[in-house]
């Protein structure tokens, strides 16, 4: 019934596996995406066949022929972001609006790493020795398995091709299985732009198709992003073969409300960053620490924000928060729910509040004093449930955003230039933002997590170029 083919050396072919995927969409659960077959491990042997065959021609292309290609593939992305964006609220229930934002973004990441074709990619270095040129050069670190999320279906995967296609590494790439229409689209763009046969390896599957990528050895580098457990283990096995990886996971990203912050302000940052794609981004604000000196005008207005927020159908413009992605992710948060309520933990917001029927919702959810170490601030929930935490001054709210596994994203909001300071050298995440919210990055920042939301060279900006390319340093005696 489906039409979902995995594309290997330009073919589009069934996949073979044994185990099978329905796609839902998660707002109307009658409505079926697809059911489809995931990849066999024959098809994963030709995947990466493939990617090696076609690694010489590409790598041989000059940087800027290659950058052409991806230009085009982002304009095409760009053009198409009100279909794309429609596709992916079907396949997963991001609101049009957001996923639309998405597609477009994933267009120009594309243009962006096209861009960097122009710019220099080595060194000239002085020489010791008499009559010698010395230079540095990039070259391209091989084929590449690449390993994606749901969350963001067509901008994480282009922040690994882009940078990846542009170094010259040819690629077997796995998306997740919610959104295969949109892996197939993005596919499809890259084809028509131009893209070798061979050069980029589309498979779908699960996680024995993504486990046999990350074990692969003729794939000198993985890169992953998703959760801890799954990016922590794909990190040992790519290590232990003594390739490179390079693993974006899982947050519980904090914001903090200095006494000196803009309330009205901080209450917007804090319901964007907890329910914008109702809470189901890495960089989402699970926990909001808040000073005892502001902490009931703050809660009173939050509380009343948050009544307000309309969740509903994702294709409509009026809905701030969509479903959750599927049956797994509902589980998952409605337990994290009802093991707060079971906690003894307030319930300010959300809980037993009523939501449309026939789809995976759930109410924007806020727990009141919960304590640092409590599960609810402890666990990622990946899902709009945020647990307000009181703090006394910076110093303790350091402590706090501190006080977990995780790394990734951190926000204060305030007017006190010193707290801002202090604050944003002593946190331990890789993003930190002031008066802005923990989720939003801009391609051309390096983004990674740190602790258990990183491993390897953060992504996006040109940091990442050094994950698809080795250094080759080069002394010529001319004389
Ligand atoms: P996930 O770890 O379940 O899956 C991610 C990808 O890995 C999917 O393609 C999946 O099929 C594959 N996979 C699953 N198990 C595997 C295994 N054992 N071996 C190899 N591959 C396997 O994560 P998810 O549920 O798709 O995404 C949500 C998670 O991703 C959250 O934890 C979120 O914070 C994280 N995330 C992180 C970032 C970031 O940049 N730091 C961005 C988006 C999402």
């Amino acid at each position: 019934m489906s039409r979902i083919r995995n594309v290997v050396a330009g073919v589009e072919t069934v996949p073979q596996g044994e185990a099978q995927y329905r796609s839902v969409n998660p707002a109307r659960l009658d409505d079926v995406v697809a059911h489809y077959a995931f990849s066999s491990m024959a098809q994963v042997e030709a995947a990466v066949g493939a990617a090696r065959s076609s690694f010489a021609a590409w790598r041989g292309r000059s940087a800027i022929a290659r950058a052409e290609i991806l230009a085009r593939a982002g304009a095409l992305l760009v053009s198409r972001a009100d279909t794309l964006g429609a596709l992916m609220a079907r396949e997963m229930g991001k609101p049009v609006a957001e996923a639309v934002a998405e597609a477009g973004y994933a267009g120009r990441v594309l243009q962006f790493y096209a861009a960097e074709a122009h710019r220099a990619v080595g060194e000239t270095l002085q020489s010791g020795r008499p009559h010698v040129h010395y230079y540095t050069r990039r070259e391209p670190v091989g084929p590449a398995g690449l390993i994606t999320p749901w969350n963001f279906p067509l901008s994480i995967a282009c922040w690994k091709l882009g940078p990846a296609l542009l170094c010259g590494a040819t690629v077997v790439w796995k998306p997740a299985p919610h959104t295969p229409f949109c892996s197939q689209a993005l596919m499809a763009a890259l084809t028509e732009a131009g893209v070798p046969d061979g050069v980029v390896n589309l498979l779908h599957g699960g996680a024995e198709v993504g486990g046999a990528i990350a074990a692969h050895p003729d794939l000198p580098a993985v890169s992953f992003t998703g959760s801890t457990s799954v990016g922590q283990s794909i990190y040992r096995t790519v290590c232990g073969r003594l390739a490179r990886a390079q693993c974006e996971m899982g947050g519980k990203n904090a914001l903090y409300v200095h006494a000196a912050a803009d309330l009205d302000k901080a209450v917007t940052l804090a319901v964007e960053g907890a329910f914008r794609s109702a809470g189901q981004k890495c960089t989402a604000t699970s926990r909001i620490l808040i000073d005892r000196t502001v902490l009931s005008r703050f809660t009173e207005q939050f509380r009343h924000r948050v009544a307000s927020l309309v969740v509903g159908d994702p294709m409509d413009t009026a809905s701030f928060l969509g479903p959750l992605a599927d049956d797994h992710q509902f589980a998952k948060v409605v337990g994290h729910i009802q093991a707060g309520v079971a906690a003894g933990h307030t319930v300010l917001a959300g809980g037993s509040t009523s939501v449309p029927q026939g789809g995976y919702f759930v109410a924007p959810t806020v727990f009141a004093d919960v304590e640092p170490g409590a599960d609810l601030a402890q666990q990622e929930i990946f899902g709009p449930v945020v647990a307000l935490i009181p703090v006394d001054g910076v110093n303790e709210a350091i402590t706090v955003v501190n006080a977990t596994t995780y790394g990734l994203s951190s926000t204060i909001v305030t007017r006190d230039l010193g707290a801002a300071h202090r604050f944003a050298a002593d946190v331990e995440t890789g993003v930190v933002n002031v008066n802005l919210p923990t989720a939003g990055v801009e391609m051309h920042a390096p983004f990674g997590g740190w602790k258990g939301s990183g491993l390897g060279v953060p992504e996006q900006g040109l940091k990442i170029l050094d994950f698809y390319t080795k250094w080759r340093s080069v002394a010529m005696q001319y004389a």
